[in-house]
């Protein structure tokens, strides 16, 4: 039995059909390096996915290595209640400096689902406790993503992950999320005034004194198939949270830390959200953590004697673990220390415009999209009125294994072909990248 045999023996993969593996088998990584990782038999792979979105700064990277290993060598796990530890602490004082302004504490969780499910539990607790026990509704967009656990599923919005669910799923108030390539008031994003918000203003006249917060993913509906809007939005809904008592929760698990080219998707709307999650790129891509952070006004409302019961009682067994919160620290040093942002701006601008150079004129390709160094591809199959190909043809997904013959991991959503790498991605990459990846869709659609 090879290695693909022995793991198909035994493993069941995330995300997939098990099925799917009878003719791609599973691919098993030897080792990493920046954009590539190297399979059991030396074939090389452009991670353009980041392994999930989350590897920020090329695999195997040599500083993060280092300081993770030196935190192993001191302390590898502590128990986070009463107790803490010199990298947790570090990582919290560097990074409220960078959050947005007025996001003061930091909650740690293990990943990004269970950060949504604090924030949610956070906002919850926080207005049964200041006399506003009626609030107990989430509102959320249509095509949201938030994770996988129940609570996460819940405010999440596409059907593919949660429809069979919805008898055990939370009832929340769903709002037309914007939709930027097929926009209702035929606008464009850099003109528009996010008319697409008064569906939301709608809901927030009914339902506003009964809703606890409304969480969004900042600038970008990420598993949705990258699907970018105006930061006008975020204006809008920040000033509607406040009018209605609503926290603002932004989901930056994904687009947080330079993925959208700010440090946080949030800043391009200049706004300060109530609580945020984040995740994915926060260690690197190195460990499992992710934290949710607020303010003081929340925080102070958990704040009394023990017996007013007011505590958080909400943990995970590993919150805070040293080792990824060393890896967490080292990320934020090599952020400052090697300007990745500013670097990583000058390929973003490099590598939209090879893409549209490249695709503008494609017969298949309806949209193309991008924000920082994310770029997307949508595929459709009649370009002038913006139809999808029959979703039972899998058009995304045999691309997808075309691309990985030729060495590009270009894990589509849907027919959405998309690249999030590492910030630290070369020209000359993103040039060979694009260049399998036009090869790849040629190939499958002549
Ligand atoms: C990945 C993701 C999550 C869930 O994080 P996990 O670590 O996979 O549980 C939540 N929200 C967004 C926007 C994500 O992209």
């Amino acid at each position: 039995m090879n290695l693909a045999q022995k793991d198909l023996k035994y493993i069941w993969h995330p995300c997939s059909q098990m099925k799917d593996y009878e003719d791609l088998a599973p691919i098993v990584i030897d080792h990493a390096k920046g954009l590539y990782l190297y399979d059991t038999n030396g074939k090389k792979y452009a991670d353009v996915v980041s392994s999930w979105w989350c590897n920020l700064l090329g695999h195997c990277n040599k500083r993060i290595n280092k300081a993770v290993k030196q935190q192993l060598n001191k302390l590898e796990h502590v128990i986070f209640a009463n107790f803490s530890h010199k990298s947790a602490i570090e990582l919290c004082e560097r990074l409220v400096k960078k959050l947005p302004k007025g996001l003061t504490k930091v909650f740690f969780t293990d990943n990004g689902s269970s950060a949504i499910e604090a924030a949610m539990k956070m906002s919850f607790q926080y207005h049964y406790q200041t006399g506003n026990p009626q609030k107990k509704k989430f509102m959320a967009l249509t095509n949201a993503y938030h994770g996988e656990t129940v609570g996460a599923l819940s405010v999440g919005g596409v059907d593919l992950y949660s429809k069979i669910f919805k008898p055990l799923l939370l009832d929340i108030i769903r709002i037309d999320g914007p939709d930027c390539y097929r926009c209702k008031y035929n606008k464009s994003m850099d003109k528009c005034n996010a008319e697409c918000f008064e569906s939301a203003e709608k809901y927030f006249k009914e339902y506003g004194n009964n809703t606890s917060a409304f969480i969004v993913e900042p600038i970008i509906q990420a598993a949705a198939g990258m699907k970018i809007y105006s930061p006008v939005y975020l204006k809008k809904l920040r000033k509607c949270c406040d009018k209605y008592n609503v926290h603002l929760i932004a989901d930056e698990i994904a687009v947080g830390y330079g993925r959208t080219g700010k440090m946080f998707a949030c800043n391009h709307a200049d706004i300060t959200p109530d609580i945020m999650c984040l995740g994915k790129g926060l260690t690197g891509g190195y460990l499992p953590m992710a934290l949710t952070v607020t303010n003081d006004k929340i925080y102070n409302a958990f704040y009394a004697d023990y017996n007013e019961g007011k505590a958080f009682v909400h943990s995970h067994t590993y919150c805070g673990n040293p080792l990824a919160c060393s890896a967490a620290v080292e990320v934020l040093n090599i952020l400052d220390d090697e300007q990745i942002l500013s670097k990583a701006k000058e390929n973003a601008i490099y590598f939209n415009k090879l893409l549209k150079d490249t695709f503008a004129d494609h017969k298949y390709i309806g949209d193309i999209r991008n924000i920082g160094l994310i770029n997307a591809l949508e595929i459709v199959e009649d370009k002038k009125n913006k139809i999808s190909f029959d979703s039972k043809k899998r058009t995304g997904y045999k691309i997808y294994k075309e691309a990985l013959k030729m060495g590009l991991l270009l894990r589509p959503i849907g027919d959405v072909m998309y690249f999030n790498p590492p910030l630290t991605i070369k020209k000359s990459e993103i040039s060979s990248v694009v260049k399998i990846c036009k090869q790849a869709i040629n190939n499958i659609l002549k």
